[in-house]
């Protein structure tokens, strides 16, 4: 499936809102990650939304998981922060987004997805590494296989 990206770069004309968001990098017991694939823009990505007011980090990536792909996560180490800036046409503004990733570990089975994924894939970290769409996402998957003792190298 062809990626249909809707950010744009940042419009020095429009206002700017920053914005912190959390996500896990679930990994299972046989060292598999779970990606979850954009309906709108049909690329693969870790689950994470919005950290809210009062929500620490790591309650944010547990509830977010638990939204988007209905899992119930053990969150663990921290791993890796990112950070990047886009137009968002449809709300007007820039967004300049920090989102921190935690390791996160399943404590169930059952995926139910929102309905802005369609589709899972529990995956070896070097079959996310060449699935992730955003460079920065392959970094915080790299990472997250150093922490979880796993290897993210490309297969020749
Ligand atoms: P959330 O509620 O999780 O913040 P969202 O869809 O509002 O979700 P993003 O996931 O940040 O926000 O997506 C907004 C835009 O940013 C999309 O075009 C997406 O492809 C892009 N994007 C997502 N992750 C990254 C990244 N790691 N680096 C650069 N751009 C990204």
């Amino acid at each position: 499936m062809t990626a249909r990206i809707q950010s744009e770069s940042p419009r020095a004309d429009k206002e700017t809102r920053k914005v912190l968001s959390s996500g896990g990098v679930i990994v299972d017991e046989r060292g598999r990650v779970l990606l979850l694939r954009r309906a709108d823009e049909g690329i693969w990505c870790f689950p994470k939304g919005h950290v809210e007011p009062g929500e620490t980090p790591q309650a944010a990536a547990a509830r977010e998981i638990r939204e988007e792909c209905g899992l119930l996560c053990m969150i663990g180490r921290k791993v890796s922060e990112i950070r990047y800036a886009y137009y968002w046409r449809p709300d007007d503004v820039n967004y300049d987004k920090r989102v921190v990733y935690f390791l996160a570990r399943p404590e169930s089975s059952d995926i139910r997805l929102e309905d802005r994924f369609d589709a899972w894939r529990w995956v070896s970290p070097s079959r996310a590494l060449r699935m992730l769409f955003h460079r920065n996402d392959k970094d915080v998957l790299r990472k997250a296989a150093k922490a979880a003792g796993l290897t993210a190298t490309r297969k020749t």
